[in-house]
């Protein structure tokens, strides 16, 4: 991700300076625009002043911690996702039947669109920490900064170590044999 991040910066740096040559402000403005966020983005992990910043500083420490293989397994990152969000319905005092209820109620209904159920979460998310007077983004640069030593980064690399050995990782064979444990 900080690769990526690193080459737009550059690339956007690149076309700054070529369309100021040209004579093209506005685009060279555009461009200067973009690389300015691509550095703001690179130079303050777990820091950033907006969504996107907080965004690429965790798309970096990811990448960083398992490795791009796993980092970048949409299967792998919807799983960990959903891990979160049970653990926070189990925080609440949901049991497990209650739970069940609600899979059933989801999968009995037609199948959304990533985009727009991401802001679903988002907003729920929003709403469930207004309701319980949790600081929300507080709460994400609270476990950002927790996870982030070097002795939590390599604690968190030994425990997706143990969830493979319990079939419980996109590449312990989750799907293709249901599920292990
Ligand atoms: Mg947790």
């Amino acid at each position: 991700m900080r690769d990526v991040l690193t080459q737009c910066r550059d690339q956007f740096a690149f076309y700054a300076d070529e369309h100021r040559k040209a004579g093209k402000v506005e685009k060279a403005e555009t461009n200067e625009r973009f690389r300015a966020l691509a550095d703001r983005a690179l130079s303050q992990p777990g820091g950033g002043g907006d969504m996107g910043d907080f965004q690429s500083a965790v798309g970096a420490w990811m990448v960083e911690v398992f490795g791009e293989q796993i980092a970048m397994d949409p299967l792998e990152r919807i799983m960990r996702f959903l891990e979160e969000a049970l653990e926070l319905a189990q925080a609440e005092g949901m049991t497990a039947t209650e739970v069940g209820r609600v899979v059933d109620y989801v999968y009995g209904r037609p199948v959304g669109e990533t985009f727009q159920e991401v802001g679903g979460v988002l907003v729920t998310l929003a709403a469930f920490c207004f309701r319980r007077e949790v600081d929300l983004k507080a709460a994400a640069l609270t476990e950002f900064d927790r996870i982030d030593s070097p002795e939590m980064r390599k604690r968190i690399f030994d425990k997706q170590a143990f969830k493979r050995a319990q079939g419980l990782t996109s590449d312990g064979g989750f799907r293709a044999e249901g599920g292990a444990a």
